[in-house]
C-alpha cells in the first residue's frame, strides 16, 4: 500500500468510529486538523469511557505517556472525559461534537474560509442525508414547560426548565449551528452544557460563562419567546446538553424538517390538543409550528397528532390558552447518548 492509501486508510477507520459517512470531503476535512497521531487515540478510545490504563494498553504506552496524548485529544475536541470520586475515565467523541469543539473554540476561524467552506459542503450534501438513517432517535424534543397542563401527568426529564433545576453545573456556549450557518438573526449564547459536560468544557476553557440555575432559566424563557425549540440528548437519564435550536440553521431539526430524516429528532411523549371553545382563529401558532402540525380549519385551529412533536411551541404564544399538550406515550428512552 502506498503511503497516501495506507493514510487514507486510517482516516476511513476515523470515521467509521466518529459516525461520519464515508466520504472524500470528510477525509479532507479531517486531514486539516487530525494529524496520525490524533487518529490512533481515536481509534485507542471506545464510546464507553474507561480509566487511562485500558487506553494506554491499547496505545501500546506507558501511562504517563498515554495521558499526555489524550491530553492533547482533549484539546482538540476528540476526546471526552468524565471525573469521577476514584478516577478518569476517557471517552470517544463522535464527529458532531467534534466539530461543536472546532467552533466553540474558534478553530474553524484558524483553519480559515476555505475549510469552513468545505465541512459545509460535506454537511450540506453528504452528511445530512446519510446520518440520520438510524435506529434510535439521536435528539428528543421537550415540551416547554408553561404547556404542560398537569405536572402531575409529565415525566420529569422531559421538561427543559426541570433539566435545568436539577443541574449542578451549568455552562453557556455559543451555538454551533447559528455561528456556523448564519441563516437567522436567533441569538448564539444559548447552548447549556450540564453537569460532566460543562466540567469537560471548562477544563478546556472554551466556554462563554457559568450560569446559575436562574440565569439559565432566563435564557430558556427568551428562546421560548423567539419560537426556538428545545432539545437535549436521547438518553433516560443525565442529560448532557440543552440546546434551543431554529429550523433554518439547526443541523439536527434541518434534518427532519428540510430533508424529511423523521429519525432525527424524538418526539416528545406529548401532543398539542386544542380546546376549539378558547380558539379566536387567531393563526398566531401555525406561524409557530415548524413540524407542519398545525392548520386552521373553518377559523379553529387543527393539530395534524401524527406530525405533531409535541414541542409546545404553539401553546406557549397561544394567549387564549387554547393549546394544551397531553401525553400521548409513555416512553422512548435510548439506553445512552454514545
Ligand atoms: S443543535 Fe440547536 S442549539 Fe445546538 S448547536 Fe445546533 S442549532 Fe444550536
Ligand atoms: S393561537 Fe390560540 S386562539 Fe390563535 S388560532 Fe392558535 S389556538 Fe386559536
Ligand atoms: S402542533 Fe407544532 S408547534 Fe404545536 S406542539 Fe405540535 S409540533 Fe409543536
Amino acid at each position: 500500500m502506498t503511503d497516501r492509501k495506507s493514510k487514507n486508510h486510517v482516516y476511513c477507520k476515523v470515521i467509521d468510529a466518529i459516525q461520519g459517512t464515508r466520504s472524500k470531503l470528510l477525509i479532507e476535512i479531517l486531514k486539516r486538523f487530525l494529524t496520525i497521531d490524533d487518529c490512533e487515540v481515536i481509534l485507542a478510545l471506545r464510546y464507553e469511557p474507561e480509566p487511562l490504563e485500558k487506553v494506554a494498553e491499547r496505545l501500546r504506552e506507558d501511562p504517563k505517556t498515554a495521558r499526555k496524548r489524550l491530553e492533547k485529544a482533549i484539546s482538540k475536541g476528540v476526546c471526552y472525559f468524565i471525573s469521577t470520586a476514584q478516577d478518569v475515565l476517557y471517552r470517544r467523541q463522535p464527529l458532531f461534537a467534534i466539530v461543536e469543539t472546532l467552533f466553540v473554540d474558534g478553530r474553524d476561524r484558524q483553519l480559515g474560509d476555505d475549510f469552513r467552506a468545505i465541512l459545509a459542503k460535506y454537511w450540506n450534501e453528504e452528511f445530512i442525508h446519510k446520518y440520520y438513517d438510524v435506529e434510535k432517535p439521536r435528539y428528543r424534543i421537550i415540551p416547554v414547560e408553561k404547556s404542560i397542563p398537569f405536572a402531575t401527568l409529565v415525566i420529569p426529564y422531559q421538561y427543559a426548565a426541570d433539566i435545568l433545576r436539577r443541574a449542578k453545573r451549568i455552562v453557556l456556549l455559543r451555538c454551533t449551528c447559528r455561528s456556523w450557518f448564519q441563516r437567522c438573526d436567533n441569538p448564539v449564547e444559548t447552548c447549556m452544557l450540564l453537569d460532566d459536560a460543562a466540567e469537560y468544557y471548562q477544563a478546556r476553557g472554551s466556554y462563554i460563562k457559568e450560569l446559575t440555575v436562574k440565569e439559565s432559566l432566563e435564557i430558556l424563557h427568551r428562546t421560548e419567546e423567539l419560537g426556538l425549540i428545545h432539545a437535549t440528548d436521547n438518553v433516560a437519564e443525565d442529560a448532557k446538553f440543552l440546546c434551543s435550536c431554529c429550523p433554518c440553521c439547526c443541523v439536527v431539526l434541518r434534518g427532519l424538517i428540510a430533508y424529511g430524516k423523521r429519525k432525527a429528532v424524538a418526539k416528545s411523549l406529548y401532543v398539542a390538543r386544542v380546546d376549539e371553545s378558547k380558539c379566536t382563529g387567531c393563526g398566531e401558532c401555525v406561524k409557530r409550528c415548524y413540524f407542519g402540525a398545525a392548520a386552521l380549519h373553518g377559523g379553529k385551529r387543527r393539530v395534524d397528532a401524527e406530525k405533531c412533536f409535541g414541542c409546545g411551541a404553539c401553546a406557549w404564544v397561544c394567549k387564549n390558552n387554547a393549546i394544551a399538550l397531553v401525553p400521548v406515550r409513555e416512553s422512548m428512552r435510548g439506553p445512552s447518548s454514545a
